[in-house]
C-alpha cells in the first residue's frame, strides 16, 4: 500500500506539489494524470526519495525514507540511466546484490526473455538504444520483486511488444497484491489497467476517480473534462469519491536527504537504488 498525505514540494518559488494526498491500496493500480508541469513527476520523485518534501509518505505502512520501505519498492524513472561500464546482465546482478534479493537464474532469464533482452545481455550500458535502456530500467525495478512500483511514463520509447509485456507484468503484479502507481500521458496505454485515477493540475489533485464510481467515463473523457483542456463534458472538478484523500500530517522529511543539489541528483537513477540506498542496504546486513 502507498499512502501519501500533505505532500508539499517547492522548487524555489515554484509550488510543484501542494498538499497532495492519496492512497493506492494493495492489489490496485493508480494513475497520475495531468497536463505538463502539473507536478506528477515531483510526486513520484518525492515518493522515491529523490527530492526533499514536506508531508508524509508511507510504503507498506512504513515511512518511505526507512530502509524497510526502500527494500520493498521500485522506481522506473522517466529517463533511463545506464552505467556505461556495466553490461545488461551486470546491471541486474548489481541490483540483486544491492538488495540482497533472492532471485533465481530462471527468474532473471525469464525477465530478460520477456523483454527480448536475452541476446543483449553482454551489451554495455552505452551500447543500448533508448528503448533497450528503458527495458533494462524496468527489469532492474522488477527483479527485486517489489511490493510497490512507481513508474514515471514507463511506456515512452518502448516498442509495441514491450508495451504489451509491461502491461501484462503490471497486471500480474496487481494479481499478486502489488501496488502500482503510474504517471503517464499515454491514456490509451493504461485504459485497461487503472483502478483509481488522480488528476493533477498546478500542483494539486483536482479529482480522485475510482474506476467503479467513474461509471461510463473513459480516461480520456475524464481527463479532458477535469482539466478543462478540452470542452464538452459535464464532469466537474469535484472528486467522484475523495475517500482516497488523506489528511495532511505536515510531517517533515528527515534532514539526511537535504543535501545541496539533491533535488536533481539521482533523477535518472537506474531502477531504484542510488548509492546511498545501496550503502545503507549493505550496512544493514552487516
Ligand atoms: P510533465 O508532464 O511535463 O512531465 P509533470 O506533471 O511531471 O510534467 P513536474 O515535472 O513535476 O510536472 O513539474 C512541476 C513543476 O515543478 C513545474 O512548474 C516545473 O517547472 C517545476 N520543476 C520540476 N522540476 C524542477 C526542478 N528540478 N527545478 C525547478 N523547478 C522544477
Amino acid at each position: 500500500m502507498l499512502e501519501v498525505s500533505g505532500l508539499t514540494k517547492k522548487y524555489g518559488k515554484t509550488l510543484a506539489a501542494d498538499q497532495i494526498g492519496f492512497t493506492v491500496p494493495d492489489g490496485k493500480i493508480g494513475i497520475l494524470l495531468g497536463p505538463n508541469g502539473a507536478g506528477k513527476s515531483t510526486v513520484i520523485k518525492s515518493i522515491a526519495g529523490l527530492v526533499r518534501y514536506k508531508g508524509s509518505i508511507r510504503i507498506q505502512g512504513r515511512d518511505a525514507g526507512s530502509l524497510e520501505a526502500k527494500r520493498c519498492f521500485a522506481y522506473v524513472p522517466e529517463l533511463p540511466y545506464m552505467y556505461d561500464a556495466l553490461t545488461v546482465r551486470e546491471h541486474l546482478e548489481f541490483i540483486i546484490r544491492a538488495y540482497h534479493a533472492d532471485v533465481s537464474e530462471e527468474e532473471v532469464g525469464s525477465l530478460l526473455n520477456r523483454f527480448e533482452l536475452m541476446d543483449k545481455q553482454e551489451k554495455l550500458g552505452n551500447e543500448l538504444s533508448k528503448g533497450m535502456m528503458q527495458k533494462v530500467s524496468i527489469c532492474c525495478a522488477l527483479i527485486i520483486k517489489p511490493r510497490v512500483i512507481l513508474l514515471d511514463e514507463p511506456m515512452v520509447g518502448l516498442d509495441p511488444a514491450a508495451i504489451r509485456t509491461l502491461k501484462e507484468i503490471i497486471l500480474e503484479q496487481k494479481e499478486y497484491g502489488g501496488t502500482i502507481l503510474i504517471s503517464t500521458h499515454m491514456l490509451e496505454m493504461v485504459k485497461e489497467l487503472w483502478d483509481v485515477t488522480f488528476v493533477m493540475d498546478k500542483g494539486r489533485i483536482i479529482g480522485t476517480y475510482p474506476r467503479e464510481t467513474a461509471a461510463n467515463k473513459d480516461l480520456e473523457e475524464l481527463y479532458f473534462s477535469v482539466t478543462g483542456q478540452e470542452s464538452g463534458s459535464d464532469l466537474t472538478s469535484k472528486p467522484v469519491n475523495a475517500a482516497c484523500d488523506l489528511a495532511s500530517t505536515g510531517k517533515k522529511r528527515p534532514l539526511e536527504w537535504e543535501e545541496a543539489g539533491r533535488d536533481r541528483a539521482g533523477e535518472n537513477g537506474i531502477g531504484h537504488p542510488d548509492s546511498k540506498t545501496v550503502r545503507e542496504a549493505g550496512k544493514d546486513r552487516r
